[in-house]
Order: structure tokens, then sequence, then C-alpha cells
């Protein structure tokens, strides 16, 4: 059961096809795991393809909103959008679709990359602008260093859970991190917690240590 769903413009903007692709990726596979989200999702795309009809061609009528909603209420047959999370799994085990594709391998066998002592990481678009696209893996009861961002930080959880200053997330769960946040995420004891991370710009470290190592590495 997923507790903590993307914000409703990151849900709406996905709706739209409005998302880069790093976003458009974690917000597919979050809808993956995510059926209340699906819902959301697939009223915001009737919503859209009504107003676009009315759009057309000329200036939307003035009822144009309320046949949009109700419009929503009437079944409706799957869009290409939606067809494509809706898909039978044909992927790698334990690595949810449409994340699957983008992989080639299960989680297991990844050409993980030792960050430390109990992170590794996978960068994934990595030729993508202006965003980090990584899987994480913390060893369960591990946590990654204090650290704020510049930019959004969106986590979701594949694998294992974590707690940070925010909350507790779990498999399916979306975390949202911003320069607001200083945080110290920290897996809980069990299996490693492997999560989907895209930020806009670098995490900036903020503990004691942090600060300095600010100043040579670039995570
Ligand atoms: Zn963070």
């Amino acid at each position: 059961m997923v507790r903590h769903r993307p914000p409703e413009e990151l849900l709406m903007d996905y709706a739209a096809g409005s998302l880069e692709e790093p976003l458009a990726l974690l917000v597919a596979t979050h809808l993956s795991l995510c059926p209340q989200s699906r819902d959301e999702v697939k009223r915001y795309e009737a919503v859209g393809g009504v107003m676009l009809e009315d759009l057309a061609p000329e200036a939307m009528s003035d009822d144009a909103l309320e046949r949009a909603l109700a419009a929503i209420e009437r079944p409706d047959e799957t869009s290409a959008l939606s067809a494509a999370y809706c898909e039978p799994a044909k992927r790698p085990f334990n690595v949810p679709s449409p994340l699957g594709t983008y992989l080639n391998s299960d989680f297991q066998n990844l050409k993980w990359r030792r960050r430390s002592r109990n992170i590794w990481d996978y960068e994934l678009l990595p030729e993508y602008p202006g965003f980090s696209t990584k899987l994480l893996r913390i060893r369960g009861g591990a946590g990654t260093p204090h650290h704020t961002h510049d930019g959004r930080e969106v986590t979701l959880v594949l694998q294992g859970s974590f707690s940070d200053e925010t909350g507790h997330y779990g498999a399916g769960d979306v975390a949202v991190a911003d320069g607001e946040i200083d945080h110290h995420p920290i897996a809980d004891v069990g299996p490693d917690c492997i999560c989907l991370a895209v930020t806009d710009a670098p995490l900036r470290l903020t503990g004691p240590v942090g600060r300095v190592l600010n100043l040579f590495v670039k995570m």
C-alpha cells in the first residue's frame, strides 16, 4: 500500500505529457505500483482530452469544464499512455515496469558503482541535460550523509524502506526534497533499500565533514 503519493502537479504534468524523461520515467514506474495514482492520472487525461476537443476551433465554451468532469465519470477506453504502464510485465525479475526497459537486468545483477561502504549507485540517462537520474542502493540499516538540495530531488522507493526527517517511505512511495529540507535518510534494517532518485541540481552535503567534502566531491 503506497502512503506517499507524488504531488498533484507531477501527475498532472505526466498526464499532459509535459514531464521531462527522467521524471516521466519515475512517475510511470510509480504508477505501475500505485492503482490510486493510476486512477488520478486517468482522470487528468480525460479532462485534458475533453478540453482539447473544446478548444478547437473556437474558444472554450462556458460548460467545457462541466462536460469534462462528466466525461470522467464515463467508463473510457484506455489511452495509449495508460496502456504503456498496464502492459503485462516483460521485465527482469523484481524490477517494476517500465524501469525494466531501461535496465535489461535485475537489481541483483546490475553493475552497481560503489560510492561508500554502504552506498552504491547506477546512473540512468547519463546524457540527459539538467538532470541526474540514479538508482541508489543503501545497505539495510545504513544511512546517507546529511544533505540538502539546490534544486528538487524526487525519490521513488523500489525495494526495502527508509526514514528521514519527513517520514517513513516504503516500496512505491515518493519523497520530494528541496532546499527547504536538510535530511539524513536511513534505510530500515533488512534488505538493501533501492530507490530511483531524480534531481535537477547537485545535492549539497551539510554535516560538519560534509561542508568540507563539498569542496572536493560531486555526488
Ligand atoms: Zn536528498
